[in-house]
């Protein structure tokens, strides 16, 4: 029989304000244990919560540009259950009556567009993180540690609409993408700052009814999610193949080994026993709230992606890239307006982000060094042919160290630029007619000779020539010859 998978998401958003959901304590890591903690998120009694409005601004922000349904009067409830490193025994969340319902996420899956729709957005507050268990002396203690307690958090929940595993990965990247263009979460999922649970079923192609549905827990990673959800979605297919059923159940999901393993079975849903938050009022979103979070919208993403590819003339791939950060897309539009637009990407793309990976610099520190006027001016030159393509380069690498204009970096490093293939091509042909015996040996197999070669012409050129010019014209022309 032939079985379709049914997926729907879970994910966490911790946001990037200053200071915790319900108290003045500021959210910021690497300090040391428990020190951003005070009586409201260590739980202590009588202590009052009082709600973070950033937090409200940014879940209203992501709210409008998903297009949901924002609810002017929502609630705070508590959520009953016990947990070591929640020491109140509730956690401060929204129940039946949410901030934000509905909406969809554009997203594009292997070149096609689709939009996935929501159930709703909630703001809650975060638990704390327990280590454990660790050895003192003869007792195994676990440590609790409230730095996180407290924090801000938006909880969105799609409909079961996803498929395919590669769905759940588009649609995490695309959110990723849109929660650091809106400016309230850096999204790094390796840091926590964005996590997912996926609950998974499977039914026969063609049956409406859902099947038993597991979760999955913490997926820290988008391949973890894709994985994870992969693996999943083959151990139910094997049990229903087998004629077992399918157990409700809560599984964790080892990216490192590709191993699935369940944490608890439940043969009925936990009971929470929800109510509303008492030292909370209700929530109130007026119509000025909104307005100021529709101002701070800025353009959408997959809007500026299509934008992208209307103005710059763009494929959707390089778009794609491009509009991965509002940064990177800022930095490119600068470079490109009115400049060669798809040069400027391929330079970006390949280049500027190589750069920035093997030195591990934040696109800041690149556009530090390297703003974007002194790229449009190296773009520039590239685009009227007064660079060949070796000396660009070089020209590239000196730029990511060094200050100056391109032809005063040329000038640094005593180049004068002609090294163009017309100027060079003459001395390449003396050089090799001069030259026979390394010539046959290079044709013989010993290729190391072209440096001897390329030493000749760069003595001929008195030292102006590029290196790298002269060796690719040297290898075109031995080509010729072989
Ligand atoms: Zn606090």
């Amino acid at each position: 029989m032939a079985y379709e998978a049914v997926i729907g998401l879970e994910c966490h958003i911790q946001l990037k304000t200053r200071t915790k959901m319900f108290c003045g304590c500021e959210v910021e890591f690497g300090r040391p244990a428990n020190w951003n903690t005070c009586p409201v998120c260590l739980g202590l009694p009588g202590a009052l919560p009082r709600t973070n409005i950033t937090a409200i601004a940014y879940a209203l922000r992501l709210g409008l540009a998903l297009g949901c349904d924002i609810r002017h009067e929502s609630v705070f409830a508590r959520k009953n259950y016990f947990y070591p490193d929640m020491p109140k025994n509730y956690q401060v969340t929204q129940y039946d009556l949410p901030l934000c319902e509905h909406g969809t996420l554009p997203v594009v899956v292997e070149g096609e567009s689709r939009t996935f729709e929501l159930m709703r957005i909630h703001c809650e507050e975060d638990a704390g993180k327990s280590f454990h268990p660790e050895r003192v002396g003869d007792r195994r203690i676990s440590r609790l540690e409230f730095n996180r307690a407290g924090t801000p958090l938006l909880e969105l929940v799609t409909e079961p609409v996803l498929r395919t595993p590669a769905e759940c990965a588009a649609f995490l990247t695309q959110l990723r993408k849109l929660v650091r263009a809106l400016g309230i979460s850096d999204g790094d999922m390796e840091k926590g700052q964005l996590r997912c649970d996926a609950n998974v079923s499977l039914r026969p192609v063609g049956q409406s009814a859902l099947g038993v549905k597991t979760e999955i827990k913490n997926l820290n990673s988008i391949k973890g999610v894709e994985k994870g959800v992969t693996a999943e979605i083959d151990r139910q297919r094997r049990e229903l193949e087998s004629g077992a059923r399918i157990v409700q159940a809560t599984l964790l999901y080892d990216a490192d080994h590709d191993k699935l393993a369940i944490m608890r079975t439940k043969e009925s849903a936990h009971d929470y026993r929800y109510f509303p938050e008492p030292d909370l009022p209700v929530l109130r979103v007026t119509d000025a709230d909104l307005d100021a979070a529709r101002a701070a919208l800025p353009e959408l993403p997959w809007v500026r992606e299509a934008r992208f590819v209307s103005q710059y003339g763009l494929p959707p791939y390089d778009a794609a890239v491009l509009g991965d950060s509002r940064e990177l897309a800022d930095y490119y539009e600068a470079c490109a307006r009115g400049g060669d637009a798809k040069l400027a990407s391929n330079w970006i793309m390949t280049e500027v982000l190589r750069v920035r990976n093997d030195r591990g610099w934040p696109l800041e520190k690149w556009a530090e060094q390297v703003p974007a006027p002194r790229m449009r001016a190296f773009l520039d030159k590239v685009a009227a042919k007064e660079l060949p393509g070796p000396v660009a380069k070089q020209v590239f690498a000196w730029m990511a160290d060094e200050a100056g204009s391109v032809d005063e970096l040329l000038a640094l490093h005593g180049i004068q630029v002609q090294g163009s293939a017309e100027d060079l091509r003459p001395l390449v042909l003396q050089v090799l007619d001069e030259n026979p015996g390394p010539v046959a040996q290079y044709l013989a197999g010993k290729t190391i000779t072209i440096g001897y070669l390329t030493g000749a012409v760069m003595k001929k050129s008195g030292g102006q020539a590029v290196p790298q010019v002269v060796q690719q014209l040297l290898a075109e022309e031995l080509a010729r010859r072989g």
